[in-house]
Order: C-alpha cells, then structure tokens, then sequence
C-alpha cells in the first residue's frame, strides 16, 4: 500500500496567511503532520509580494512546530545566486549549486543559526529551485544537524551519502498502489481547483498519510543509481521536447509514473 507525505514551499516574513490557514486547517482536521519548507530570512522579491511583513513569523513557526509539523530549511534567503541544475538537473537556479563550499557553509551556518535562536529544530532540507550538489551535503553536515534531504525521484526513501532522502515526486496528489510519494504545494500560487482537489483526496486516504519516523530507508545501490539517473534525464528529455513544441498540444509529463 502507498503511503504519502505532503511538503509546503516557502513559508516567509511575507506569506499570505490566509492561503497558508487553509492548508494548516485541513491538515488539523486530519492530523496530518506535513514537511514545512521555511525561509528564515527571505529576499526574494516573488515572495515579498505576497503579503504583508508578519512581525510574529517566528512565533507562527513555533506553534507550527507544536503540533508536530516537520521543519524544514528552505536554504536562507530563497535568492537564486547560480544558474547550476545540481545534482537532480530540475532548474537551471540555485541558491546553493555551483558555489564553493565555504560560501554554501557560511550561508547554511547562517541560516541553522536563525532557526536554533528561535527555537525551531529544523530537521529536513529544502533545496530552493530543487538545486543542490555535493558541496552542499558537505556544508550541511560540516555546519548543520540536518541529516535528511526532501528531494530525489525514487518512489521510495533512501540512504546515501551519508543522509535519508525522501524524494519529492509529485505536485499534486495523485493515488499509487506502492511506494512513499511526496505531494509538492505552494500555498501561495496554489489554485482553488488543486486544494479542492487535495481536500478529496485526504478525505479518502488521510490514514495513508505516514508520520517520518515509520519510513524505512532503502540502501541505494547501483540499480537505484541507475534508475535515478533513467528518471533526470528522461525529464530533461521532456523539458527539452516541451520547450521545442512549446504552445503545441502535446501530453508532456512532468514526473514519472511507476
Ligand atoms: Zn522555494
């Protein structure tokens, strides 16, 4: 049986909370405890727009936390500074790929900083723009206790290197048979039609929703290896199908199906 795990992208200072409450509210009703991707000092003009400067950002974060939220490290400040795809070639942005490892330390440092002064243990890591390499697991466990990464295309956790992965597959809810899948939001640009859509789909299978500390990794050996690689670059091929025919209607699928 499936099960699934929900994440929320880029809580802020700036957030519209009312797009935010929905969410949090459905999530109570059905003790879903979801993976929330934080910025603890965003500069990203996109995200600044959004709402009002929220002088308790913190405390909001805190009693996020609880309730059991998970807390995740959106990175610092969500500001694309590199055009490296990283490791899982999603987009060609990065807050973090690319640099050397001493800045990708001091901006993670930084960042582990702010949340410890507040109070938020932050246990997973968010990659803005899905952009992380090498550097960047080397940083956060020279600088940080962070030892599991929201990322990746496998249908199940991982270890390697060092971290659990819990890849981060879907946009939307979507039933499967098998396998842990990770139902990507963003509650700011989230459309009425896709929360409907959500809400049906935790009506029906809220008990399939699974708390992080019943996941069993998986060992990543070769054969994994290979099949992650097969999905990276089966969606570059797609991405670079949909930028030819762009405006064509053709069926582009963004993410693989088992
Ligand atoms: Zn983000």
């Amino acid at each position: 049986m499936a099960q699934y795990i929900i994440r929320l992208d880029d809580l802020c200072h700036y957030s519209n909370l009312e797009k935010w409450n929905r969410f949090f509210d459905l999530f109570d009703q059905y003790g879903i405890k979801p993976i929330i991707a934080a910025i603890p000092a965003n500069r990203d003009p996109k995200l600044i727009c959004c709402g009002p400067y929220n002088s308790d950002y913190w405390g909001l974060l805190r009693r996020l936390q609880s309730l059991g939220y998970i807390m995740g490290m959106h990175g610092l400040d969500h500001v694309y500074v590199s055009k490296d795809s990283g490791m899982f070639k999603f987009n060609k942005r990065s807050e973090f790929a690319g640099l050397p490892l001493s800045i990708q330390s001091q901006k993670l440092a930084a960042s582990a900083s702010m949340f410890d002064k507040e109070g938020i243990n932050v246990k997973i890591f968010v990659a803005p723009a899905h952009s992380l390499d090498h550097s960047t697991l080397q940083a956060l466990k020279r600088v940080t206790r962070i030892r599991i990464i929201s990322d990746g295309l496998l249908p199940f956790p991982y270890k390697r290197m060092g971290f659990g992965w819990l890849p981060n597959q879907l946009n939307e809810a979507e039933t499967r048979e098998k396998g842990v899948w990770t139902f990507n939001y963003h509650p700011e640009t989230c459309s009425d039609e896709a929360f409907t859509q959500l809400k049906h789909f935790i009506e029906n299978h809220h008990t399939a929703f699974t708390p992080l500390n019943k996941l069993r990794y998986h060992p990543y050996r070769f054969e994994q290896m290979l099949t992650e690689k097969y999905l990276i670059y089966k969606r570059c091929f797609y991405e670079f199908i949909k930028s030819i025919w762009q405006g064509a209607k053709i069926y582009v699928p963004v993410y693989h199906k088992p």
